[in-house]
């Protein structure tokens, strides 16, 4: 068996020089079944060997073969443990050494490193990518040490209003909630949305209306209530209420006014005094994120990318961030890679940050990495920060950011795994 295997792989690699096809759209290794090989033979290796050149009768039986074979097996691959990876955020922002007691470090990297070892464990048994940055997302969210589920962040009213989006790779099927106040786990209606409905985003009362009928479990509000960020949120009134300058969200931007470094300096309306910018203290309480983020790709090769938030401390008029919305905060696809962000929401949807990355891949047909760091890039010079988290299929990863520091961590198919804090 190991020496058909390595067999395949030179056969696979060699076809993979010779021919203009790319090999993850179709090699050796991923041939599966009799339509896989006739496919493969029609495809590949006869126009590869430069044997038939495919006259017209050629060229409709290898179209009927090719969408015969294809439907089921879109975009799956044969089973390879060795690129099972997970990649986690716990949100961005001013998170600096200075800031950090090392009892908080400490607490963080308990729940950041249960979370990789929690989504490990479902890929390590054979789980879906899915499942797995469900089950991530699911410990973060249960922790009150980060903006999602209980931890989140209050509204300007008092409120815990969250939203959560969850993506799969290989179907491109996706399923997301806003503004929910009464899910345990929004990340679990994101996913019943996304396999249960025929729609791709609901939000406030029909989204919980649809989580109670399929069964999700449904807290009191005052669930997700948690001292810390009533303090936040107390902090960030004040902080309003000194300014006189209510309407934050009709504000002139950053992007409008200057970029991140200017910003800091100019903007301060009303009475707001101190070294902390108005907006920082009114919105985003010290620029301090907190949304969670899994993104993974299993022994399949299939991707999958999961988003949950509280949203911004502050926040009315039913604002709803860029985690939810597909595209922005969140997406996968199996022919680039999967993303989940965090930082300053409207500056991740008007750079629709997430797809950004992928359609770079895509169009420019560059690195994972070199793509995100370029999204990245885009986003500073609009005056937004943040970062984001990527897988692609090979199992190759990316973590930027342009804030002071951003909780991320990441955990590899041989189990070892790494988490990170700060910019340094
Ligand atoms: N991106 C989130 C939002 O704007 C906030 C965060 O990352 O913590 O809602």
């Amino acid at each position: 068996m190991q020496a058909w295997h390595s067999t395949k792989s030179k056969i696979s690699r060699w076809l993979y020089d010779k021919s203009s096809f790319q090999r993850d759209t179709l090699s050796i290794e991923h041939v599966r079944g009799i339509g896989g090989w006739l496919r493969f033979l029609f495809c590949v290796l006869l126009p590869t060997l430069r044997i038939a050149f495919l006259p017209m009768k050629n060229l409709l039986l290898f179209l009927l073969l090719w969408g015969a074979t294809t439907a089921s097996e879109a975009q799956t691959t044969a089973p390879d443990p060795n690129r099972m990876t997970l990649v986690i955020h716990g949100g961005a922002g001013t998170i600096t050494r200075a800031n950090m007691s090392p009892e908080k470090e400490q607490a963080y990297r308990t729940v950041l490193n249960q979370a990789l070892q929690t989504g490990y464990a479902v890929l390590k048994k054979g789980g879906t990518s899915l499942d797995a940055v469900q089950a991530t997302i699911q410990v973060m969210e249960d922790s009150p040490l980060f903006n999602a589920g209980k931890g989140a962040v209050f509204t300007h009213e008092g409120r815990n209003e969250m939203d959560a989006a969850m993506m799969d790779g290989r179907t491109l099927k996706a399923g997301a909630v806003a503004g929910i106040t009464v899910v345990r786990n929004p990340i679990t209606a994101a996913r019943a949305v996304m396999d249960q409905s025929e729609h791709v985003m609901l939000a406030g009362v029909g989204a919980e209306q649809f989580a109670r009928e399929k069964g999700l479990t449904i807290v009191e509000p005052s669930y997700f209530y948690t001292e810390a960020r009533h303090q936040q949120l107390e902090k960030a009134l004040a902080a309003e209420k000194s300014a006189g300058t209510p309407d934050q969200l009709n504000a002139p931007t950053k992007a409008e006014v200057s970029p991140v470094k200017k910003a800091k300096t100019k903007l301060k309306p009303g009475k707001a005094q101190g070294a902390v910018p108005y907006e920082d203290q009114i919105f985003t309480e010290g620029r301090k994120y907190g949304t969670v983020g899994a993104v993974a790709v299993d022994q399949y090769g299939n991707l999958a990318a999961a988003t949950s938030t509280g949203g911004m401390t502050n926040k009315r008029y039913g604002r709803i961030g860029d985690a939810p919305i597909i595209g922005a905060g969140t997406y996968a696809d199996n022919t680039t890679c999967a993303v989940s962000c965090t930082g300053w929401g409207e500056f991740f949807i008007r750079a629709t940050v997430a797809r950004d990355v992928a359609a770079r891949m895509e169009y420019q047909q560059i690195p994972l990495s070199q793509a995100a760091q370029a999204t990245i890039d885009k986003v500073g010079k609009m005056g937004g920060d943040g970062g984001l988290i990527a897988v692609d299929r090979q199992g190759n990863i990316t973590m930027p950011f342009n804030s002071e520091g951003m909780y991320r961590g990441y955990i590899k198919a041989d189990g070892n795994s790494q988490i990170l804090i700060y910019k340094d």
